[in-house]
């Protein structure tokens, strides 16, 4: 068997493994105890997001970036062929994950971009399937992004699925509704416990723990919040109780007329949460203020009362 058709095979299998690995870990070790397996939203994010859209933009990306390449003839010069599938794999890892941490914070920043991006902050429960529920919009513009160069360079045809794998492997991982201390290790790694953070209903646009798989950007770029001791009192959109719960109506959401509210001058630079000290909390290239001792096991809970 060819290294595609292994990956072809290998990748659903890990995607499927992990999720059950996750689930179990969630029972047994919830950050967030009393969320339940089948919450709101579960048939959505699972069928509809997971499945179908998954599926149909998969098959639209993939399509585009044939075209692409039908045009521009790029994949024929082989930029990367010559490099190690690891290099290969290593080199378009780190670059889309500087993309995304930029992306990302932009989407924070402006209003347009937020219309692609609020669907994903609508899950007022966050658990291993919750970063999946991501607007169709945003997907088609960060897998266009990741996956086209690629292609485009020539990287070896399983470098995509492996990247893919590992997309979804991490993507559930820093959702997931597990109490993991990674200590030191968050500032080189993101986990549940920095992007729990980022979905916390408090600071809807206020903007820190852009990372999706490295936290360096944060580090280095001082967003990085890891408050001590305490939890995010809840998850979703800040104010936002009109915001559709189906499907269609968060695809459809991106596109209603937009409000001043949209436009003032508050909108995502906010950089006061209301929670004492919390400003404080504020790193730079120096570091988090986050000291806790390195364990990557699952344990007692951080005490603040909202649990
Ligand atoms: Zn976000
Ligand atoms: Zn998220």
């Amino acid at each position: 068997m060819s290294h595609l058709t292994d990956w072809a095979i290998l990748s659903p299998l890990a995607i499927a493994l992990s999720a059950l690995v996750y689930i179990a870990l969630e029972r047994r070790f919830p950050y967030d105890p009393g969320q339940q397996i089948f919450r709101k939203g579960w048939f959505d994010d699972f069928v509809l997001y997971t499945l179908v859209q998954s599926y149909v933009l998969g098959l639209a990306i993939n399509g585009l970036i044939a075209w692409i390449d039908g045009k521009s003839g790029l994949s024929r010069l082989h930029l990367v062929s010559g490099l190690p599938v690891w290099a290969q794999l290593a080199g378009f890892f780190v670059v889309h994950d500087f993309y995304i941490y930029w992306f990302h914070r932009l989407q924070h920043r402006n209003p347009v971009l937020w219309r692609t991006h609020e669907a994903h902050h609508s899950a007022e429960q966050v658990d291993w399937l919750a970063g999946s529920r991501s607007h169709a919009l945003e997907i088609m513009i960060n897998q266009t992004i990741e996956f086209a160069p690629m292609v485009l360079l020539g990287a070896a045809p399983e470098v995509a699925l492996m990247k893919g794998t590992l997309d979804a492997v991490w993507g559930m991982f820093i959702h997931s509704n597990i109490d993991v201390r990674l200590g030191a290790l968050q500032r080189v790694i993101n986990g549940p416990e920095a992007h729990r953070w980022h979905h916390s209903s408090r600071w809807r646009d206020h903007g820190f723990n852009y990372g999706t798989k490295l936290a360096i950007w944060d580090w280095m770029f001082g967003t990085l919040y890891l408050p001590e001791g305490r939890k995010p009192p809840g998850y979703g959109l800040l104010g936002e109780s009109t915001y559709p719960t189906s499907f269609l109506g968060q695809q459809l959401a991106a596109f209603r007329r937009f409000t001043k509210k949209d436009w003032s001058a508050e909108f995502g630079l906010d950089p006061r949460w209301n929670e004492p000290g919390a400003v404080q909390s504020l790193p730079r290239a120096t570091g988090s203020r986050r000291a806790a001792p390195l364990t990557l096991a699952a344990g007692s809970h951080r005490d603040d009362g909202t649990s």
